[in-house]
C-alpha cells in the first residue's frame, strides 16, 4: 500500500488575464492516422486585466480569435495557426489609451509519448488523452508579440516633469522661475521677527501666485 504525500494545490495562472482560457481540442479523429487533418476555429473570452501583468493585454470581456490546423504525423499531431487579438494598454510616457493589433503565428508539435527521444524529454509537448491544449502557446504567442513599452507614437513627448501635464496639449509651457531681484522683493513682504502663524501663510500665497505685471 502506497500512501502519497498530500500535494499543495496551486491554482494555475491566479490572476492572469488567460486564466480561464479554454483552448484544449480533442484529436482521438487524428491520432495515428497520419495523414489526415482538420482545421479549427476558436475564440477565448479575456478575464479582467492583471493589474502586475504584461503592459498590454487583452481588454477585459474582448475576444481573441484563433484559427488552427491540425495535422496527423507519424511522431504526433502538428498544430500551426494564427491568433488574432486587440491588446489595450497604456502610453509609457504619457499614460494615453494605446492599442495593439496582433495577428501573429504559432506551431508546435504535440508528440506521442512513445516518439519522445531520449534526452528531449525536457522540451518534448506530450500528446496526452488524445488532447491538443494550445491555450500556453496562444498565451505566449501574444506575450512575445505584445509591446513591453508602449507608445502612443515614436516622439510622444511625455509629461513635463514639472508639474505632470501631457506636453503635447501645451509644448512650449514653462513654469515660471522666480529671478533674485523678485526673490529680494519678496523677503521684504516678510518682515523678521513677525514670522508667525498668519504672516507665514501670507509669505507662501506670495510664493505661489507671483503678480509680475501690472
Ligand atoms: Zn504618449
Ligand atoms: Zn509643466
Amino acid at each position: 500500500m502506497t500512501q502519497q504525500p498530500p500535494q499543495t494545490t496551486s491554482t494555475p495562472n491566479a490572476g492572469d488575464n488567460a486564466g480561464t482560457w479554454d483552448l484544449s481540442i480533442d484529436v482521438a479523429d487524428l491520432a495515428g492516422r497520419p495523414g489526415s487533418h482538420r482545421r479549427v476555429e476558436s475564440a477565448v473570452q479575456a478575464g479582467a486585466p492583471d493589474p502586475h501583468g504584461p503592459a498590454m493585454q487583452l481588454a477585459s470581456g474582448d475576444q481573441a480569435d484563433v484559427t488552427v490546423d491540425l495535422e496527423s504525423v507519424v511522431e504526433g499531431i502538428y498544430v500551426h495557426g494564427t491568433v488574432d487579438a486587440d491588446l489595450v494598454g497604456e502610453c509609457s510616457r504619457c499614460l494615453d489609451p494605446v492599442e495593439q493589433v496582433i495577428q501573429a503565428r504559432f506551431d508546435e508539435l504535440f508528440l506521442y509519448p512513445n516518439k519522445v527521444r531520449r534526452g528531449e524529454e525536457q522540451d518534448a509537448v506530450l500528446l496526452e488523452d488524445d488532447q491538443v491544449d494550445l491555450t500556453p502557446l496562444v498565451r505566449d504567442t501574444l506575450a512575445i508579440e505584445a509591446d513591453e513599452r508602449p507608445l502612443c507614437r515614436e516622439d510622444c513627448p511625455g509629461l513635463c516633469p514639472q508639474c505632470g501635464m501631457r506636453m503635447e496639449d501645451d509644448p512650449d509651457h514653462e513654469h515660471v522661475v522666480i529671478d533674485d531681484r523678485w526673490a529680494a522683493l519678496q523677503g521684504l513682504f516678510s518682515e523678521p521677527g513677525t514670522t508667525d502663524g498668519p504672516e507665514t501663510e501670507a509669505t507662501a500665497d506670495a510664493t505661489a501666485e507671483p503678480e509680475v505685471e501690472r
